[in-house]
């Protein structure tokens, strides 16, 4: 378990997970990147920005 950088809720990572997997946190719907798996280390991804061109 893993505690989320934004609300500190208890996180798992599911089987199989890899570095720079996006996660959800459940508790406050925070998309999470994992950044490392030794240790597990989550940060909160950057917002997607919706990039259409110009
Ligand atoms: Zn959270």
């Amino acid at each position: 378990m893993i505690e989320c950088p934004v609300c500190g809720a208890e996180v798992s990572l599911p089987d199989g997970t890899v570095a720079g997997e996006i996660l959800e946190c459940t508790d406050c719907g925070t998309e999470l990147e994992v950044t490392a798996l030794e240790p597990p280390t989550l940060a909160e991804a950057p917002e997607t920005e919706e990039d259409w061109g110009e």
